[in-house]
């Protein structure tokens, strides 16, 4: 049983599929690592993230287990591993490690971008998770702050309206929910009240 859920950045899917993963006692796969892990390790080694072949062949090397999830999560990572996130060649080079996860015993929740679409496109539970933009940048920044960063929510809500437009608008495996996703929209709901709305479309599909 595989559980694909996609969405825009900061909108609430890593902590729906986390808490899915959990409660199901299912494998879970945050996607959108992988993309982070090619940039953060092009970033360390002074590489432009737009550089096609550069991203393509740290892509093929990935080590994505050594990387510190503090680097990871930076806002820096996001905005590059959009930009690595766009070149064709970087996605077909996850694409074989992300549908070999997605067979693991006794199921898998992967979240991402495309995973209803690309990934898992016979996955039968698909969740597309969306949020307004500014309460999605009013998470974020707070996310970011916790976590020691001084960013203010002007530049964050920038940050996510510029990563939508880039990631809505490429022309490999741009974000848009499967004709076949459940919609979930959390702008007025609490990470409970999330998880329990992603629940019930489970259920709703193993009754
Ligand atoms: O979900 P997260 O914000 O960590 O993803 C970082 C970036 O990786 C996204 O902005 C998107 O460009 C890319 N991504 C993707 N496809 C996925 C997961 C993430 O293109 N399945």
């Amino acid at each position: 049983m595989i559980i694909a859920i996609d969405g825009p950045a900061a909108a609430g899917k890593g902590t729906i599929a986390r808490k899915l993963a959990s409660h199901l006692r299912f494998h879970y796969l945050d996607t959108g690592s992988l993309y982070r892990a090619v940039a953060v390790t092009m970033l360390s080694k002074g590489l432009d993230p737009a550089d096609v072949q550069a991203a393509a062949r740290t892509a093929d090397n990935l080590q994505p287990d050594s990387i510190p999830d503090a680097l990871l999560r930076s806002a820096e990572a996001g905005e590059a591993a959009s930009i690595v996130a766009a070149i064709p060649e970087v996605r077909a080079s996850l694409l074989k490690f992300q549908r070999d996860f997605a067979q693991k015993s006794p199921g898998t929740v992967l979240d991402g971008r495309d995973i209803g679409t690309v990934v898992c496109p016979d996955a039968p539970v698909k969740i597309f998770v969306t949020a307004s933009a500014a309460e999605r940048a009013r998470r974020r920044h707070k996310e970011l702050v916790e976590a020691g960063s001084d960013i203010d929510l002007a530049t964050v809500l920038a940050d996510i309206e510029r990563r939508d437009e880039r990631d809505s608008n490429r022309s490999s495996a741009p974000l848009v929910a499967a004709a076949d996703a459940h919609l979930l929209d959390t702008s007025k709901l609490d990470i409970e009240g999330a998880f329990q709305a992603a629940i019930d479309i489970v259920n709703s599909h193993l009754s």
